[in-house]
């Protein structure tokens, strides 16, 4: 035994680590006591409003304005005609233009919008400011950069665009999904109405100060705000000729219904229930932040989350050991500060659902593991869970959670984790941990769902489409496919 291992012998392993708080400064972001809607380039009062919140503190934010159906019309018309005195006309490289200006300010102006992201959401200030805002600004870069290449994009088919869109976000990514809707949209030449979530309005807000700074013409981008009846107005008023929707399955085949047999065209990006697969000769720390960054990133409000952790059953049990003391040293607590990894769920409404699940993962059997952790006594909170012992047919299993909520089962064979893998209705992302190549190649055909990670997890890129299979949904966003939907062809 050499000096060194002697010595590292005698350390005591220390059993907790404490951090002094690192907050990053509030008063980066001014917010206004009330906000309206953005119409046509300017703030239109709204008729009613409604408070928006901290969910970490349940402080309110602002007031911002419930749209109603004559105010969806207002804006669609804005749209309308900034789309046919103009903007559908505009040389593509001018287009192009705009669009590099709005992702340059989104980068100059990325630590306002990280910190509102984390005010108005509960994520992290690390995932807003390290994901959600480069990933923003690259989407504008990316679809800049196609805006005077359609012809080439799509050769021999004379592009034109669709008109009006109608867009619809969730509160999982606010500023995020903004991005992936509006950038294709006004690459092809299109102009948008665009209704964030309920709960996270405020980045789209913050958002039309920079359609104003980049001096893009009034009415190419119109905000308005409000909970799902305003998107409802929205999906069927006639000016709209596109609908892309982002959100729950249970909306999307509502959405589906109502615009069957209108000739509106329809995206939809829905829910998921990924498998993530771990064989039994992955790296298996890697492994485990693998797992750590599938399901507790973004307290698991991603719709791609790995939620279903499939692994073979000979590693199971170093696997969950070595998990469940990752787990420990996973820190929960103020979305502002720079050292935490778990910050609050988003709702009240989003906390019962994730309640509601995981007793019904207790109920059916399963055993529930969750470290100690001390959760804030304001706000939304709940601790990053792991359930062994589940059955593919318990609820935990089945249903999209959308909480730092994992459930376990395990495998034998490649074909038994195949099987169990696309044993769901949904089908957008799955991951796959080996070291062997041929079979992360052989499981990545094999798998039903749009996106396949391969000893990685949740990453992300403008110029890779994303998208479900089954009831995960239609259409792809990112790429040169996203810019389909938003075409139309001679
Ligand atoms: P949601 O209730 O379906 O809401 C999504 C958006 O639709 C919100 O802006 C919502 O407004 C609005 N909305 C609600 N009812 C509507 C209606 N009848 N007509 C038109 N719009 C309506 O979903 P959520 O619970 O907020 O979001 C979580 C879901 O989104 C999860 O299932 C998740 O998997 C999915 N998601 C999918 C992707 C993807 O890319 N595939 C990405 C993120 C999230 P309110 O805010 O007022 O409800
Ligand atoms: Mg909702």
């Amino acid at each position: 035994m050499t000096e060194l291992e002697r010595k590292h012998d005698r350390t005591p392993v220390p059993s907790q680590w404490d951090y002094a708080p690192a907050p990053e400064a509030r008063d980066l972001v001014e917010l206004r006591d009330r906000y309206g809607h953005f119409v046509g380039g300017e703030w239109l009062e709204p008729k009613e409003t409604y408070a928006t919140i901290d969910p970490s503190s349940e402080e309110p934010l602002a007031e911002v304005g419930q749209a109603t159906k004559k105010e969806v019309d207002l804006a669609v018309r804005a749209a309308r005609d900034a789309f046919t005195n103009g903007w559908s006309e505009i040389s593509p490289a001018e287009r192009a233009k705009y669009l590099f200006r709005i992702a340059r300010i989104l980068q100059e102006r990325s630590r306002e919008f990280a910190v509102l992201e984390s005010l108005n959401g509960g994520k992290p200030i690390r995932e807003s400011r390290d994901v959600d805002l480069p990933l923003s600004a690259a989407h504008f870069f990316y679809y800049a950069g196609w805006a005077d290449k359609l012809e080439y994009a799509f050769p021999n088919r004379k592009p034109r665009p669709v008109g009006v869109a109608g867009q619809i976000v969730p509160w999982n990514f606010p500023l995020l999904m903004l991005s992936w809707k509006i950038a294709p949209a006004l690459a092809a030449g299109n102009t948008v109405v665009l209704k964030p979530a309920e709960t996270t309005p405020l980045s789209a807000l913050l958002f039309c100060d920079v359609v104003r700074q980049a001096e893009l013409p009034p009415g190419v981008v119109n905000i308005v705000t409000g909970d799902g009846r305003t998107g409802a107005q929205l999906v069927k008023h006639e000016g709209v000729d596109k609908i892309a929707f982002t959100g729950s399955t249970v909306v999307g085949k509502a959405i589906q219904r109502e615009l069957a047999g209108t000739g509106k065209r329809l995206t939809l990006e829905l829910g998921g229930k990924a498998a993530n697969v771990i064989f039994d000769d992955a790296a298996l720390d890697q492994a485990v932040e693998g797992i750590v960054n599938g399901i507790y990133f973004n307290q698991g409000h991603v719709c791609c989350a790995g939620s279903r952790l499939l692994v073979q059953e000979s590693i199971s049990e170093p696997l969950i050991g070595k998990l469940k003391r990752r787990l420990e040293t996973l820190r929960v607590g103020d979305p502002l500060d720079k050292n935490t990894d778990v910050g609050a769920i988003n709702s009240r409404q989003q906390l019962d659902k994730i309640k509601e699940l995981v007793a019904s993962g207790e109920e059916e059997g399963a055993e529930i593991y969750q470290p100690p952790c001390r959760l804030p006594e304001k706000g939304y909170w709940f601790a990053p869970t792991v359930f062994t012992n589940v059955a593919q047919s318990y609820r935990i299993a089945q249903e999209e959670i959308f909480g730092p909520v994992l459930s376990v089962l395990t495998f034998r064979t490649p074909d038994e984790a195949v099987e169990k893998a696309n044993n769901t209705p949904y089908g957008l992302s799955a991951g796959v941990w080996t070291e062997k190549g041929s079979r992360i190649l052989a499981m990545a055909q094999r798998l039903r769902a749009g996106v396949v990670w391969a000893n990685t997890y949740n990453r992300f890129d403008p110029a890779s489409p994303f998208g479900g299979y089954k009831e995960s949904g239609y259409g792809r966003e990112g790429g040169r496919h996203g810019l389909e939907p938003y075409l139309e062809f001679e």
